[in-house]
């Protein structure tokens, strides 16, 4: 079995005491399995409670949804990486589309955060997509890879072994629409084409994202291209989010 990894985005969902109980259901029902990686993404105040509910598990890592490039200052509202880091994050999201869609996020400020992150010794999961009018305009490879390398900018092919790359299509995040595994995988190939550009010497993981469930996964992951999902609603419900990190194992 080829290593595929499973990412949960809870956005601005689940409490604190709401991350025990998920976390208690979800272990009890799940163990280990070969060659999978699970990453949670709470909200930054439920990073604590599920580093402490989850901790015990070697193949789960918790990380944030966004953090900031300074390490520390007047900046409200926002989550460092040390601040990230010491409520038990190893890593954190960089570049969702609601970060650069609903917050106005630019290309380069999410570079700032990739450096950030690299830096700081977690893993960045750098989040790319299209737009539906781009989609539409045939611009989806130039959108995608222009986020890309400004995400990725001064990364040294060592520092990429600390990186995961997300595509999740804009149209499809929390839509029901979701690209087709041989969609998604041509693009996933035209991102793994420009990564060897940046001198990579391990296979960068690649997710697919947007309006993954039960019903779908298993098609995205018998693409070779795809490596893994990162899943926003259909991650929610514990015991649906058990059958998805089990699917075809
Ligand atoms: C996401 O938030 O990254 C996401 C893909 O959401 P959903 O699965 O709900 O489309």
């Amino acid at each position: 079995m080829r290593p595929l990894l499973f990412a949960a985005n809870w956005k601005m969902q689940v409490t604190p005491e709401e991350t025990g109980q998920y976390a208690a259901q979800f272990l009890g029902a799940t163990a280990p399995a070969e060659g999978r990686a699970l990453w949670f993404f709470p909200s930054a105040v439920s990073i604590g409670a599920a580093a402490d509910a989850f901790g015990g598990r070697p193949d789960i890592r918790i990380g944030a949804q966004d953090v900031h490039w300074e390490p520390k200052g007047a900046f409200t509202g926002a989550t460092s990486v040390p601040l990230a880091r010491g409520a038990g994050a190893t890593g954190a999201l960089v570049g969702h589309s609601e970060r650069r869609h609903v917050f106005g996020e630019t290309d380069e400020e999410t570079g700032k955060k990739v450096r950030a992150l690299l830096d700081g010794g977690c893993t960045a999961f750098l989040c790319v997509g299209e737009k539906l009018e781009e989609r539409e305009a045939g611009k989806t490879a130039q959108v995608v890879l222009r986020q890309l390398r400004a995400g990725l900018a001064g990364v040294s092919p060592e520092e990429l072994r600390r990186v995961v790359i997300a595509y999740e299509p804009v149209w499809a995040i929390g839509t029901g629409r979701n690209a087709t595994p041989e969609d998604a995988a041509r693009v996933h190939a035209q991102l793994r084409a420009e990564l060897s550009s940046f001198g990579a010497t391990n296979r960068v993981p690649i997710l697919y994202g947007g309006s993954v469930n039960l019903g779908n996964a298993l098609g995205l992951l018998a693409q070779p291209e795809i490596d893994g999902v990162l899943v926003g609603g259909a991650s929610l419900d514990p015991d649906g989010w058990t059958e998805l990190v089990g699917i075809g194992g």
